[in-house]
C-alpha cells in the first residue's frame, strides 16, 4: 500500500540558500516532486518557465486565486505567489514528496489545510552579512531589489519558532545531509507506513504457527 505524500515546505529570509538545496534534494531523490509556483514577478536570467516558476500577469494569476486552484497564495515583496493545488493533489495522491520553496505565510496556509501531512523546515543564514554576500554572489538582482529583500528578512526570519525544523546553512553539504536526516527520519514515522499493520499481523500469524 502506498504511502500519502508529504508536503515538505523550506522558508528561509531570501538568500539563505533554499532553492539552491532545494535543487540538491531533487537530483538525489528522483520521486520527490516540486511545487513550481505561480507568480508575477518578471523571470530572473536563466529561470525557466514552468520550471522554475510560472509565470503569471496580475488578472491571471487572480483569477486562478478566484477559481480556488491555489492551495496558498501570497503577496511577497510586492508580487504575488502561490502554489497550483492540482500537481500537488496528484503527487500526495501517488505517494510522491512534494518540495516547496515559499514563504512564512505559505507555509502558515499549507499547515493549516494539511496538519498532518506538512514536515516544515527553515533555514537560517550563519550571518547577516553572509546573507547579503549571497544575495549579491547570485548576480542576478539590482542594489534597489537587494536592498528591498534585506529589510524584509529579519520579519521572515521572525517566523523561525513555527517550523518543525531549523538549520542554520553554513556549509552547503553539511545543510544537505541535515535535510536528508530530517527527510528520512519523517518518513519512517509510524503513522506513514502504511504497510506496517499488515506486516505486524504477518509476524503474528508466525509466532501463532510455531
Ligand atoms: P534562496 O533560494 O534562499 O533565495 P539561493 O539558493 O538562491 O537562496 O542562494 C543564494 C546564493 O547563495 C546563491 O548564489 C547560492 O549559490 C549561495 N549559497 C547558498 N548556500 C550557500 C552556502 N552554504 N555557502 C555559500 N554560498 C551559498
Ligand atoms: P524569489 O522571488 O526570490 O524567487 O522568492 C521570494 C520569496 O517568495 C521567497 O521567500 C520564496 O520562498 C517565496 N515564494 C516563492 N513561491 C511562493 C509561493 O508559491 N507561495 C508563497 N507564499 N511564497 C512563495
Amino acid at each position: 500500500m502506498k504511502r500519502k505524500g508529504l508536503l515538505i515546505i523550506l522558508s528561509s529570509p531570501s538568500g539563505a540558500g533554499k532553492s539552491t538545496l532545494a535543487r540538491r534534494l531533487m537530483a538525489w531523490d528522483e520521486t520527490l516532486s516540486f511545487s513550481v509556483s505561480a507568480t508575477t514577478r518578471p523571470p530572473r536570467p536563466g529561470e525557466t518557465d514552468g520550471k522554475d516558476y510560472s509565470f503569471k500577469a496580475r488578472p491571471e494569476f487572480e483569477a486562478m486565486v478566484a477559481a480556488g486552484e491555489m492551495l496558498e497564495h501570497a503577496e511577497v515583496f510586492g508580487q504575488l505567489y502561490g502554489s497550483p493545488r492540482a500537481a500537488i493533489t496528484q503527487a500526495m495522491q501517488e505517494g510522491r514528496d512534494t518540495l516547496f520553496d515559499i514563504d512564512w505565510q505559505g507555509g502558515q496556509q499549507i499547515k493549516q489545510a494539511m496538519a498532518g501531512d506538512v514536515v516544515s523546515i527553515f533555514i537560517l543564514p550563519p550571518s547577516i552579512a553572509e546573507l547579503e554576500r549571497r544575495l549579491r554572489s547570485r548576480g542576478q538582482d539590482s542594489d534597489a531589489v537587494i536592498a528591498g529583500r534585506m529589510a524584509k528578512s529579519q520579519a521572515e526570519i521572525s517566523h523561525w519558532a513555527e517550523y518543525d525544523y531549523v538549520l542554520v546553512n553554513r556549509d552547503l553539504d553539511e545543510a544537505e545531509a541535515e535535510l536528508k536526516t530530517i527527510l528520512r527520519a519523517e518518513r519512517m514515522r509510524r503513522d506513514r507506513q502504511p504497510g506496517l499493520t499488515d506486516f505486524v499481523r504477518g509476524l503474528n500469524r508466525e509466532f501463532d504457527e510455531r
